[in-house]
């Protein structure tokens, strides 16, 4: 442990200064530390990179006692550690990759009143052990970090995190902080009643990251797509590519070497040495491109991320704001750019529709996943709508690809109702329902054997729909997914009408449709020649 140093008491100015070398508190940082020290409990939500660690660190050194941080992250845990050894605090954690010895050496520490800050991981504190522990020393403060996992709705939910509502009983009088970056109304309303802060003062910063540039294209050849989406950035751009799976991560990342790029691979299949030396180079060397599951990035500090990139589509707009967070985190300007087509929208339906959840859970998961259809498909200002998703209100933003480049839109209710009428004749027709394939097919007049064997060729709407290509037809279809006008069922993903529909069908509904606009950048962006 580094030396004692005496800051109980101190300035908490002083102590960003003396401690971490900051000038000054930024944002709603300071009132939060005056607030904590004062006694108060709080709830904290800041995007990420907005600086909450400081905001229970400070508080910690300036009070009597060891801060306890409840973390759920064991690679972060140790990273923070580190760092703050480093600044001359005097932090150590307790977790379950430390032998009996270490831990106890911990322990002794603690009760000696010789640690500032010691983090411990949630399962620890369902242990009536640690809690006896921790309760035979002197807590100055409770930072309960990544608060949103006690939602049991939200999109990390973590069992642990439910044992967390009774530390007020625990440890009376001992000021508690809940942090998160997600900062959903309804997320916020959760955590603040499970983990038992009625009388918290709230701290809600701004979540906008104006030098964000959003961009969300159709899928077409989401490889190629990217690679000229990275090749309009100024050479040697440092980036992040989010896919799904581990064996599109493998097969990405060698594509894009294939295209002269240093990219690397991250995931959690592949060796832990491994995984640390390409994490090392992406952090250490200029112009890396990490592609990688989402095991990647929770507490990744480069300031210097370029761009974000998704070759699939995010679960959800929280995991697509903190996924796209993690560039530009210096400030200067950085690219969030997604291509997402009808095949992730029937994927992920499927894979609601598959999981082991109850059906309260798959609604939940649906609407998580309607609301990330609603940003992909909005014509209106990306950063608006996602502002707007976290409870802020704002104006148009100039910096997206809807501002740069206004969608063009049209009428699509005729080919909305071509589409839903041939789904009906088929559904009268026989119980059997059809994927988006077939039923472009049928539309598009394609003679396939498939429509000779069912006699496809004979239904009214054959050939009604060879106005519009293949690609506009998918569009249609994404679309009109996104408004729940279609539903996906089924491992095969085949089509049925929605609620809507009917209205629709009518002609009671309007459809407008936004025109794909593919492979062309965005106005105001930057191409390489
Ligand atoms: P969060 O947990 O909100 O994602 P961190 O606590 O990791 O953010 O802080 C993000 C970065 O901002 C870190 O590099 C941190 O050192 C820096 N930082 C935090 N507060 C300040 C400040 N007052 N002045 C300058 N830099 C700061
Ligand atoms: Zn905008």
């Amino acid at each position: 442990l580094p030396p004692r140093r005496e800051l109980t008491g101190s300035d908490p100015v002083a102590v960003l200064k003396e401690v971490f070398g900051y000038d000054a508190f930024r944002g709603d940082q300071g009132d939060v530390v005056a607030h904590v020290v004062g006694g108060g409990d709080a709830v904290v939500l800041m995007p990420t990179g907005a600086g909450k660690s400081i905001t229970y660190q400070v508080p910690a050194l300036v009070r009597e006692g060891t801060g306890l941080v409840i973390s759920p992250l064991i690679a972060l845990m140790h990273d923070q550690v580190d760092a703050l050894i480093a600044n001359g605090v005097r932090a150590a954690y307790l977790n379950s990759t430390q032998s009996a010895a270490e831990r106890q050496a911990v322990e002794r520490d603690y009760l000696a009143g010789e640690l500032d800050l010691i983090y411990v991981a949630p399962e620890r504190l369902s242990s009536a052990q640690t809690t006896s522990l921790l309760q035979r020393g002197k807590l100055s403060v409770i930072a309960i970090d990544e608060a949103h996992c006690v939602s049991q709705w939200g999109h990390d939910f973590r069992p642990d995190y439910l044992a967390l509502g009774d530390l007020a009983e625990r440890f009376p009088g001992v000021p508690r902080m809940a942090l998160t970056a997600t900062a959903t109304h309804a997320t916020h309303q959760e955590l603040t009643e499970r983990l038992h802060l009625p009388q918290a003062r709230h701290f809600v910063a701004s979540f906008d990251r104006p030098n964000i540039q959003y961009r969300i294209a159709p899928k077409v050849d989401p490889r190629r797509q990217l690679v000229s989406f990275i090749r309009s950035l100024p050479e040697g751009s440092a980036g992040i590519v989010y896919a799904l799976s581990r064996k599109s991560v493998e097969q990405t990342a060698e594509y894009l070497r294939t295209q002269g790029l240093d990219a690397l691979a991250y995931h959690a299949g592949l060796d832990a040495g491994m995984r640390a030396r390409h994490q090392a180079r992406f952090l250490r060397e200029d112009g890396v491109v990490m592609v990688a599951t989402i095991a990647f990035g929770m507490g990744i500090d480069k300031p210097d991320v370029r761009f974000v990139a998704h070759i699939d589509l995010p679960k959800s707009v929280e995991g697509y704001y903190q996924e796209t967070g993690r560039a530009g985190r210096d400030g200067e300007p950085a690219v969030a750019w997604m291509a997402y087509g009808l095949g992730d929208v029937v994927q992920q339906r499927r894979m609601i529709d598959q999981s082991p959840g109850d059906r309260t859970f798959k609604m939940r998961m649906g609407q998580h996943l309607d609301a990330m259809l609603a940003l992909c498909e909005t014509v209106e200002c990306r950063r608006q709508n996602l502002l707007g998703y976290f409870g802020q209100e704002s104006g148009p933003c100039g910096n997206c690809d809807t501002c740069l480049e206004s969608p063009e839109t049209y009428d699509g209710l005729v080919p909305a109702q071509k589409l839903l009428s041939t789904i009906v004749r088929l559904q009268r027709e026989r119980s059997q329902s059809f994927g988006a394939g077939h039923l472009i097919d049928i539309l598009r007049g394609a003679d396939t054997e498939r429509i000779r064997q069912q006699g496809h060729d004979r239904l009214s709407t054959y050939g009604l729909g060879a106005d519009l290509t293949d690609q506009d037809w998918r569009s249609i279809v994404r679309q009109l997914l996104a408004r729940g006008i279609l539903v996906a069922r089924g491992d095969y993903g085949t089509l049925a009408l929605g609620d809507p529909a009917a209205a629709v069908l009518r002609g009671e509904a309007a459809v407008p449709l936004r025109r794909d606009t593919i492979g062309r950048p965005a106005a105001g962006s930057r191409v390489r020649k």
